[in-house]
């Protein structure tokens, strides 16, 4: 080892010039990385590049600092960062982005290394007087590309990539075998047919290009330098919290919420109010800042009208108590993420484009402010959706700089707002990649898959012990669970049960860190959208190796009680991998029917000759016999602990961030959904027990903190209106006084105070034990003092790592060690973190997809005479100036205003019908009324009302659905339409859903049609378009029928298609 010095020139955050000198070793010996190495490199540490790529890519520093984006596409292989390029980027791009760049060096499913180029004896080359520090990077990477070249005795070209001509010119010819090239040229002569990467190239050059070209006029106040802020939020003079933007009034209103200990001053328990853009001082909604605040004589309140929807009211909005207000002094971290963005329409940007090429988008996001873009094909982008990335807010900028990275396509086409709905929640969905794909075990018509002798002797076998089967909606494909039960031999204590769950044994298949698990990882949960799902595994698993079809051995996760058959007295519980066949796939109804005593038809009998037929059929009808009665049991000792009504198939309700309902999900009468959650439920706790119990400090567990009492309000108030009272003192009392709030001539009264109920709920969260108190782990909803999931391993991931803790602990009971070392309570908990957020967007980006396809649904058509758009509606909230209401129909909800902006309220006239006139508005607890020459109008809750449905469109953002009362008495539906009893609003959310789509494929037939007639049309599709992007149709063609949310069919807990769990918000 040599020691030598490095000289480094740091600038301090304050703008001086500070020189350091350190030490720095240089080895003979630094791992190459590379799978072609001729020198027995130590390489095992770590990812190596395979040497199956043509050649291998070495970026200087201005291209991994200016261009990552670009080496972030996973087509491009074989990319060997060096030292120099990475400190560069550390030093020039902050926190942040080198964070990015160190986990794209992690991640194996990006083909890429560091090199410690700096280390190495050979290629480090030591910075010359005088020599520019540009110019002894490149240089120091152009070495290293040398070096390595070298190293590899030359048996892979190595290309440097550069943007500075003049190293082009200087190093091009010197080195056979090692080339210099700009990345324009790299990217069109080596990766021509990724358009998309050439594409981001130059929207990030024209962006560079035109902030060199700033104006110096200041826009804004300077941010303090950091080290200052760190000294304020210290002495209490700055506050530091999350930036958070009001939707409703984006320009105007934002708040700080602070984090941690940030806040000294004991008189602010509050938020801090921003009020307008100067004072907010280019901060972006989610941005981590320090504010500082305004004498007190300059505090003002937050606005309180009702601000949903599009129709604010001026005349209510009020002023509320002044609040702590402040101004933003400084940024501490910035939180962009990607952005969609509306290109304006031609008049806009023409005007725009006279003095300059930027052009200023509109974010979909309300609270995201106009992006300033740099580009050339404005023209072509008119009216587009694309993808941006903010990259700078200068004060001399009025707006952020920002780059376009993909084009989604035209504003308004389905493909590109359920796109847009993906990307603004941040949810990443790529056709798994052939090198995920590649780990998959083969299983086609020619070579089915079979299990392997050398596994079944490791496994319990059931196949011929047990009578194991499934009970799942109709059509499911994806079976997580089965289940079996049986009589024991009576014990010491008389009568045995021995009830089992059996799990689809996802994580023999998985191995934790393979490519597979970490893109399911990081996915997190399968995603359902209104007309399709993003699986969390590739299909190969989700829909046949792992799923426990009927009349195939598959290898389960199995959780066995042997139960007191009398009293349900665990006597012990066995946990461990199976090898199962499951002998019945049967749907709930199929499986009611049995229960009932219904004539119905098995089809794994139908071919049984009568005799074997009855008797096989006794056997499974027993079985469920003896399960629906366990299941009762089960539920009634929950019952006695406080568990609600909520949780189970009563109720669902989607729920958004803010707790408003977004769809209600009518009660299905079978029994069954029941008995199979009840079992799933029990398993979940089991296996939560025997895992915590393991490992005190590093389990994944599910609590649901319960709510606060203040949330409950609405709801007694609600109640209080109907003469119910509501007591929500426990769990217990809670669910109790819901059982009794019935009302006899209105069914719907009692599902929507159990919806508010809901809606008070907090969500239920993961963590891991290690992070959170033992009296924490309580799981309100259900109550049960430890709860998990350990029952839908095909999509959601926290089943996974359940999985693997259970099988982890099984091996620890039998002396074994854990075959991988368990990840850290810390390790744990930010991974519970991540889940949680996923979870939070996948329930966001359905509750958004479901919006788009009602709108989508209603912009065909005409309200005035379609009716179609008139529709019975429930009043549930009363709110200032007017009410919530929900429609049965189409599982809708939203607000109906009773005063419009010229002071006119909504009047009853004599036949029913309403008219707006001029009149005033008085609101109560459990009413609204309204009062004008003709007389007075009231509006109760839980009245049945007539409404209209309307679209209001919008360009850059999302449209939004508009309601207005007809009449004040409940909808007489026309003679031809089918009323049946029992509201619809599943059933008729899929049916809007599936002629929104069938819409959409007529639309882009026609224009396919079109576009052949005259080709010309489709050069500006060619051009936009991600080659590498596989047709969305196509894709998702094939699991459309699947897709279709219905949300009737969706089982409980155990579920196939668990959409409906999954958007629960208190989901078990
Ligand atoms: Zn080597």
């Amino acid at each position: 080892m040599i020691k030598t010095e490095k000289v480094l020139h740091l600038k301090s955050s304050r703008g001086r010039k500070v020189r350091v000198v350190r030490e720095h070793y240089l080895r003979e010996h630094v791992p190459c990385y590379s799978s072609l190495c001729q020198a027995q490199c130590a390489n095992a540490e770590g990812k190596v590049l395979s040497g199956e790529v043509t050649h291998y890519v070495m970026p200087d520093a201005g291209v991994a600092r200016d261009f990552m984006e670009i080496l972030e596409f996973r087509e491009i292989q074989g990319i060997v960062f060096t030292q120099t390029a990475c400190q560069a980027v550390q030093h020039s791009r902050g926190r942040r982005q080198y964070n990015r760049l160190r986990s794209l060096l992690k991640d194996p499913r990006h083909h890429c290394i560091l090199f410690a180029n700096e280390f190495q004896e050979y290629s480090y080359c030591p910075r010359e007087k005088g020599e520019p520090q540009y110019k002894w990077q490149t240089r120091c990477v152009y070495h290293a590309a040398v070096w390595y070249h070298d190293h590899l005795a030359g048996l892979k070209p190595v290309v440097m990539i550069t943007e500075d001509q003049t190293a082009v010119a200087e190093y091009s010819s010197l080195n056979c075998g090692v080339y210099v090239l700009c990345t324009q040229e790299y990217l069109q002569t080596f990766w021509p047919e990724l358009q998309a990467a050439l594409e981001l190239y130059c929207s990030i050059a024209q962006s560079l290009q035109e902030k060199g070209s700033e104006g110096t006029e200041r826009e804004y106040t300077e941010h303090l330098p950091a080290e200052v802020l760190e000294a304020g939020i210290k002495s209490g003079r700055y506050i530091q919290g999350t930036l958070n933007v009001n939707k409703h009034r984006a320009q105007h209103e934002a708040f700080v919420r602070f984090e941690g200990s940030s806040n000294k001053s004991s008189e602010l328990n509050s938020d801090v109010l921003v009020c307008g853009g100067r004072n907010r001082n280019r901060a972006v909604h989610g941005d981590m800042v320090a504010v500082e605040l305004l004498p007190k004589g300059e505090w003002r309140g937050r606005t309180t009208a009702l601000t949903e929807g599009q129709g604010e009211e001026k005349g209510d909005e009020t002023q509320s108590q002044p609040m702590a207000t402040g101004r933003v002094v400084g940024i501490l971290q910035r939180n962009w993420r990607d952005y969609v963005v509306t290109f304006p329409p031609k008049e806009e940007t023409q005007s725009q484009s006279r003095n300059s090429q930027r052009i200023l988008a509109t974010p979909w996001d309300q609270r995201i402010p106009k992006i300033r873009i740099s580009t050339q094909q404005a023209d072509k982008l008119q009216d587009h959706r694309v993808i941006v990335r903010l990259d700078s807010w200068d004060s001399t900028s009025l707006y952020p700089n920002g780059h376009s990275v993909r084009v989604l396509g035209r504003a308004g086409e389905l493909e590109t707002e359920v796109q847009t709905i993906l990307i603004e929640n941040c949810i990443h969905v790529p056709p798994f990649s052939e090198a995920q794909l590649g780990e998959m075990p083969v299983s086609s018509p020619e070579s089915p898959w079979s299990v392997d002798p050398a596994e079944v002797i490791t496994r319990r076998d059931l196949r011929q012990t047990h009578l194991v089967f499934s009970v799942d909606p109709l059509g499911c494909e994806d079976v997580d669970d089965t289940l079996s039960i049986r009589s024991l031999p009576p014990g010491p204590r008389g009568e045995r049960l021995e009830l089992g769950v059996h799990i689809a044994d996802v994580t023999h298949f998985v191995k934790e860190g393979s490519l597979t698990d970490l893109e399911a990882r990081a996915r997190a949960t399968t995603y359902y959208l209104a007309d399709r799902r993003y699986d969390m595994l590739p299909a190969v698993l989700s829909a046949d190796l792992c799923s426990l079809l009927g009349g195939v051995d598959r290898y389960a996760m199995s959780v066995m009680w042997d139960l007191d058959a009398q009293t349900l007295a665990v006597n012990k519980v066995w946990y461990g991998r199976t090898l199962i066949q499951s002998s019945y796939q049967l749907y709930y109804e199929l499986a009611q029917a049995l229960l009932n005593g219904e004539e119905a038809e098995v089809p794994e009998l139908a071919q049984l000759p009568p005799g074997e037929r009855d008797a096989k059929l006794a056997q499974l009808t027993q079985a469920l016999e003896t399960l629906t009665h366990v299941a009762r049991q089960l539920r009634a000792q929950r019952d006695k602990g406080g568990a609600l009504e909520l949780e189970g198939v009563e109720v669902r309700a989607q729920l958004d961030e803010d707790r408003n309902i977004t769809a209600l999900v009518p009660r299905q009468p079978l029994e069954v959904h029941e008995t199979v959650a009840e079992c799933m439920i029990y398993a979940n706790h089991w296996v939560a027990r025997k895992i915590q119990e393991s490992f005190p400090q590093q389990a994944l567990l599910r609590h649901h903190p319960p709510p606060r009492q203040e949330f409950f309000n609405q709801l007694q108030d609600s109640a209080r209106a109907r003469g119910f009272t509501i007591d929500t003192r426990s769990n217990k009392a809670l669910a109790d006084s819901l059982d009794r709030a019935v009302d006899p001539r209105d069914p719907l009264v009692n599902r929507l105070l159990r919806v508010m109920a809901t809606m008070a709920m907090s969500n239920a969260l993961y963590f891991s034990t290690g992070a959170c108190p033992v009296d924490q782990y309580y799981h309100y909803g259900l109550a049960l003092d430890r709860y998990t999931h350990f029952t839908s391993p095909i999509r959601r991931y926290a089943d996974m790592i359940v999985h693997r803790l259970l099988t982890a602990a099984i091996a620890m009971e039998k002396g074994a060690g854990p075959a991988k070392a368990l990840a850290s309570n810390k390790e744990l908990e930010e991974v519970a973190q991540q889940i949680n957020n996923k979870n939070r967007a996948a329930q966001h980006a359905q509750k958004v997809s479901t919006e788009l396809f009602q709108c989508l649904y209603f912009r065909e058509k005409d309200p005035e005479t379609d009716e179609r758009c008139v529709a019975d509606a429930v009043i549930y909230t009363i709110r200032a100036n007017g009410m919530l209401v929900f429609i049965p129909q189409y599982g809708l909800k939203g607000a109906v205003y009773l005063k419009n902006r010229e002071g006119q309220v909504v009047s009853e006239r004599q036949d029913g019908g309403c008219d707006w006139q001029t009149g005033s508005l008085q609101r109560y607890l459990d009413r609204i009324t309204t009062t004008t020459a003709a007389g007075t109008s009231t509006f109760n809750l839980f009245q049945h009302i007539t409404v209209r449905i309307s679209v209001q469109l919008s360009r850059c953002h999302s449209d939004t659905i508009r309601l207005e009362v007809v009449s004040n008495r409940p909808h007489q539906a026309p003679e031809t339409q089918v009323q049946t009893s029992q509201p619809q609003g599943a059933r008729g959310r899929s049916q809007l859903v599936q002629e929104v789509v069938r819409q959409a494929e007529e639309a882009s037939q026609q224009a396919e049609e079109k576009r052949g007639r005259a080709s010309k049309l489709s050069e500006e599709e060619r051009e936009f378009r991600q080659s590498k992007c596989p047709n969305l149709y196509s894709l998702l063609e094939e699991v459309r029928e699947l897709a279709l949310l219905d949300l009737a069919a969706c089982g409980a807990g155990g579920g196939g298609l668990g959409a409906a769990a999954q958007a629960c918000a208190t989901s078990a």
